[in-house]
């Protein structure tokens, strides 16, 4: 008797686990379905461009097909954010990583990233840089017998069924480490995304004389986190982006993006992502072309 009264008891208490428990099952199942559905237009993408919201700095993740490359890793502050991100998405190796240039807020989580992460090739800029970040990342390359690739204009490659053309840089002595930056071109299925890296005015107008319309893309990734040392008119123009995203950091002490790049890159109609505002900013090209793009805080 003692037991079945004190089950009696219970009985509400247990009415209310159960309760609970179906609310909570309830919101796991709600929750794993529509992220499903968020996703599920999108699973046939032939290439994934996401651009990471580093604050200021640039990181860019892609995938096409089994194939993965990353472009700049954000700076040290962000080499978190930048591993949880690409472990979030199942990434266990990526086959290219390019360091643009130097500067930390480009490579500064680039080492962590070395060391967490399987990796094919690593390409940098042929420069060299007197900066400790810079010295770390050659030695953790080194500490996995690796090389670096030097990369230059002229340079082709794949990356599954994309083909991955190396536009900069074209010189070999410049005054200003940004024009160093490698800027790639990616193109699959009649469509092209632009990753400039810091490359300002003089490596752009080495750009516009060496392929003029050959710069057509319809995603941009600004040069230079929008600053006015970039985004030429001519470059900006011969580049016709529809969609531009500007790697940029919140209130930063540069004053980036510049109202002068803003100004250019509206007159050719692009329109404007800037990372502080839209957070990660992922492209999605469909097989028909169609491109779907997805913003996350
Ligand atoms: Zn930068």
């Amino acid at each position: 008797m003692g037991i079945f009264s004190k089950n009696k008891s219970s009985a509400p208490a247990i009415i209310v686990g159960v309760l609970v428990v179906a609310l909570v099952a309830f919101t796991l199942c709600y929750e794993y379905f529509s992220n499903r559905n968020r996703y599920a237009d999108v699973d046939d993408a032939v290439i994934e461009v996401h651009f990471l919201d580093v604050g200021q700095g640039d990181c860019a993740f892609i995938k096409c097909g089994e194939k993965t490359m990353l472009i700049d890793a954000g700076d040290t502050s962000t080499q978190i954010t930048v591993e949880r991100y690409l472990k979030a998405r199942g990434v266990e190796r990526l086959d290219i990583v390019v360091a643009t240039h130097p500067h930390k807020d480009h490579i500064g989580g680039m080492a962590n990233i070395l060391k967490k992460f399987d990796y094919g090739e690593i390409m940098m800029p042929r420069v060299v840089f007197d900066s400790p970040v810079y010295l770390d990342l050659l030695e953790v390359i080194d500490d996995r017998g690796k090389t670096v690739t030097k990369a230059a204009a002229g340079d082709v490659f794949t990356l599954g069924e994309a083909e991955v053309k190396v536009l900069a840089p074209a010189g070999t002595d410049y005054e200003e480490m940004n024009d160093y930056s490698v800027v790639l071109k990616i193109s699959i299925g009649g469509r092209s995304y632009l990753f400039t890296g810091d490359a300002e005015k003089t490596s752009e107008s080495e750009m516009v004389a060496a392929y003029g319309d050959g710069l057509r893309c319809d995603v941009l990734k600004v040069g230079h986190h929008g600053s006015d040392k970039s985004s030429s008119k001519e470059f900006i123009v011969a580049a016709r982006p529809t969609y531009a995203v500007i790697s940029v950091g919140k209130n930063n002490s540069y004053n980036h993006p510049s109202p002068a790049t803003l100004k250019t890159l509206a007159k050719v109609g692009a329109g404007v992502f800037l990372t502080y505002e839209k957070g990660n900013t992922v492209f999605y090209q469909k097989p028909s072309g169609e491109l779907i793009c997805r913003t996350e805080k």
